[in-house]
């Protein structure tokens, strides 16, 4: 008898088998084949994590803080995410039982999700999305129901849309406002419409407020501000946008105690904690960090004010974006659709973008152009697509 009859069983589950690799992923194996490829596509932040930042987690190691940390955290962490929290945004976390510092807000949008959903709850995903929430959410056995937003509502979620993708199963909404890959804000007055109902049908929230900081006309709302949602509400966060801190791994979710002990309880079977050098930068980031956040979105609102306007003038109509660091526009007067666009703009012009519709329903006819890139390097970009343009004729 041999071992080969082992295979007659199935080797992967059911439910990693029903999800798809991201379609971000194509796009950037082709463009690393290519030379002189000018990157509109990575979604994060063109500065290093600045020096301060780095030398105190330097420091960290250099004094032996080399161990684990507490699951939830080093408390001098947390302590620090709630003062930041109340006086940036204005909403109240307490450092021992509402905050827990995770492995990047990826890690915080897992764990909200595994710690409220049941097999067949229904999730609504406002899309267009970043591309990890339907898969989440499907991999924790519950089902992802989409909203797609639309550009004649400024991508922005509506009452009306959420209240027909309502059922009795819906348990949870995920709101990420400012959005990726739109670049999407909300007012207080349009959140207040959405909390409304979330307490109607007694939802719970999962609000992916990563891009907070990068809000570029009013100050950013913080979801659970509004009535009655402070307890309803997972807010997730990190430091990976703001404080261009991608490859550190470190976010937070704040929310209410009973919520965050069950993520707790996951984490620290799952992560055990997130790193200890990274958690000793984080606090040097909050304690001295917010110059350098203001100088950063000063950047990234330059670069935002020059590209929308520069779509306009080569002929792509676009969405203003109020937040994070991503214009959407549509293509649709090209008459390709996003992968054709994105792909031939690639092999044609090496300038690589992301076809708007692996963000879910609505992206269909965009592509999400990154600005999180040198104005040198966008100003080139523009360029091409112009030729681009021209040469497939917008009709
Ligand atoms: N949420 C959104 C909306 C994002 O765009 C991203 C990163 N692209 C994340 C979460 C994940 O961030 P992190 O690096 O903190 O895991």
């Amino acid at each position: 008898m041999t071992f080969s009859s082992v295979k007659n069983k199935q080797r992967l589950s059911d439910s990693v088998q029903r999800i798809k690799p991201s379609g971000i992923r194509r796009f950037f194996d082709l463009a690393s084949t290519m030379d002189n490829v000018i990157s509109l596509g990575v979604g994060e932040p063109d500065f290093v994590t600045p020096w301060n930042v780095r030398e105190a987690s330097i420091n960290s190691m250099e004094r032996g803080h080399t161990a684990y940390t507490a699951n939830a955290g080093l408390l001098e962490l947390r302590q620090e995410i709630s003062k930041y929290m109340k006086q940036r945004f204005q909403v109240s976390y307490q450092p021992e039982g509402e905050v827990l510092v995770t492995v990047g807000a990826s890690e915080g949008i897992d764990l909200a999700v595994r710690a409220i959903v049941n097999p067949g709850d229904e999730v609504i995903v406002v899309e267009p999305s970043f591309v990890s929430y339907a898969p989440i959410v499907s991999l924790a056995g519950g089902v992802p129901v989409p909203i797609g937003t639309k550009k004649e509502n400024d991508f922005k979620l509506t009452p009306s849309q959420l209240e027909e993708a309502i059922t009795a199963r819906t348990k949870a909404i995920i709101l990420c406002f400012p959005n990726n890959p739109t670049g999407a804000t909300m007012t207080e007055n349009e959140l207040k419409e959405i909390a409304y109902l979330v307490e109607k049908h007694d939802l719970l929230v999962l609000s992916d407020e990563i891009y907070a900081e990068l809000s570029y006309d009013e100050p950013h709302y913080s979801f659970p501000r509004c009535e009655g949602m402070w307890d309803r509400t997972i807010l997730i966060s990190g430091f990976s946008k703001a404080f261009a801190m991608t490859g550190w791994r470190l976010g937070f979710i704040c929310g209410p105690e009973d919520i965050v002990s069950a993520m707790l309880k996951i984490h620290q079977y799952t992560m055990m904690c997130a790193s200890t050098l990274a958690q000793h930068g984080a606090i040097e980031a909050l304690q001295n960090g917010q110059e350098d956040v203001s100088r950063m979105v000063t950047s990234y609102r330059q670069r935002r004010n020059y590209l929308v306007k520069a779509f306009d003038e080569i002929g792509l109509p676009c969405h203003f974006p109020g937040g994070a660091f991503y214009a959407f526009p549509d293509i649709s007067p090209t008459g390709m659709n996003a992968e054709e666009f994105a792909e031939q703009l690639l092999v044609e012009e090496q300038v690589a973008v992301v076809p708007g519709d692996v963000f879910g329903e609505g992206g269909e006819t965009h592509i999400r152009c990154s600005y999180a890139t040198s104005l040198d390097s966008l100003r080139t970009a523009i360029e091409r697509m112009g030729a681009f343009l021209e040469r497939h004729k917008i009709n």
